[in-house]
């Protein structure tokens, strides 16, 4: 990857930062001298993933909804990263409103503070966008295949809506906008009980209950190691790149070949039960990441047994510590 040329030091607001991505966010920012606001209500994300940041000296935690608008954010800002919105299916089909709501006023209250500050603003949208692609593997210039009314819909539309609005204030008020499309991340602090794919089947395997694949396990996700995606999100904060930017891993798998991956990883008696296939859900999505190579020097190097390797630690050591565990 090509070495960023901004230097180190500034001032980062992070909407989402108790979040799995933003929690990995907040300390990669903080590692290398940047102050981090993370500002988070707590509606997927946990305490337990920045409780190590509390009372650092260039970490503030502020508890709320963006939503809610008025972010009391004194000072210069460099830049706001805005990843707040759950992201798992389990979660946004349980919140749906409040998910469609973060994914436009809370967009909005992100662009007016960015434009009001000077800052630069990096949005976090998603594979998402392309729906139940029809193009493969997915490049940004695809506009998508989204089902505009299907339960699926209050997060693929949130999303496409705040690109939508990112470029609308870019081209009203010049700001400092990027967009990144992030395709399905894993590792260390997913949540236990946040119903993706990796936490569910490693849950599941080092409990020696069934995996549970929905439909017959064909359909296919590219899987990213988080830190493998902290590292582009980095690069894209420090450019003055617009975008969209997709930033993934390439490699496809099946889900079924996942379940039987991790089986064998975690040496689980598990076996494999097949249940209904959730409304929309894409059959295949795999990103092209040709772009972001260009731009950055950047692409996914975590294999996926590595990945695994240390995600299954992690839960481990969870599920090891805790009584219980969301
Ligand atoms: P997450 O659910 O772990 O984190 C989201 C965070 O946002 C949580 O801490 C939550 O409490 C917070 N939040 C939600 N609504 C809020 C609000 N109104 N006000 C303040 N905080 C709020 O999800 P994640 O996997 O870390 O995803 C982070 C971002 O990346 C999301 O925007 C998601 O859409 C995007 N993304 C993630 C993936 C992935 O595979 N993890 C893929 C594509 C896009
Ligand atoms: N999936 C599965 N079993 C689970 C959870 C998910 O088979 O316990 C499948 C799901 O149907 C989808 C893929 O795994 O095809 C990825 O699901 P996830 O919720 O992680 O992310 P998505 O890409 O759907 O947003």
């Amino acid at each position: 990857m090509l070495e960023s040329t901004v230097p180190p030091g500034k001032r980062v607001l992070v909407t989402g930062g108790a979040g799995f991505i933003g929690s990995h966010l907040c300390d990669r920012l903080l590692a290398r001298g940047d102050e981090v606001i993370c500002v988070d209500n707590f509606c997927t994300g946990l305490k337990d993933n920045i409780s190590h940041l509390i009372g650092s000296e260039r970490f503030t935690l502020l508890s709320r909804d963006i939503c809610e608008g008025g972010l009391d954010v004194s000072g210069d800002l460099d830049v706001v990263v805005h990843l707040a919105s759950p992201a798992s299916p389990k979660d946004y089909l349980e919140i749906p409103i409040e998910t469609l709501e973060v994914g436009s006023t809370g967009t909005k209250v992100c662009l007016e503070l960015a434009e009001q500050t000077g800052a630069r603003i990096v949005f976090a949208s998603t594979s998402e966008v392309y729906g139940d692609p029809w193009v493969h593997p997915q490049k940004e210039t695809y506009w998508g295949n989204v089902n505009p009314v299907g339960p699926r819909s209050v997060y693929d539309e949130a999303k496409r809506f705040s690109e939508a609005l990112c470029m609308a204030w870019h081209r009203r008020y010049g700001t400092n906008v990027g967009i990144v499309r992030i395709f399905n991340t894993y590792g260390p602090r997913l949540k236990a009980s946040d119903g993706r794919v990796v936490s569910n089947f490693i849950v599941q395997a080092l409990q020696n209950e069934s995996l549970s694949v929905y439909g017959d396990g064909s359909q296919t996700r590219s899987l990213c190691y988080v830190d493998d995606l902290v590292s582009g999100l980095t690069a894209l904060i420090d450019s003055d790149v617009t975008g969209p930017v997709n930033m993934g891993n390439m490699d496809e798998y099946t889900v079924l070949q996942l379940a039987e991956r991790i089986i064998e990883l975690t040496g689980s008696a598990s076996q494999i039960t097949f249940l209904d296939l959730p409304q929309d859900d894409p059959t295949r999505r795999k990103p092209d990441t040709t772009l972001a190579f260009e731009l950055f020097g950047w692409k996914a190097e975590v294999s996926l047994d590595e990945g695994l390797g240390k995600t299954i630690d992690y839960f481990v050591q969870r599920l090891g510590s805790a009584g219980s565990i969301r």
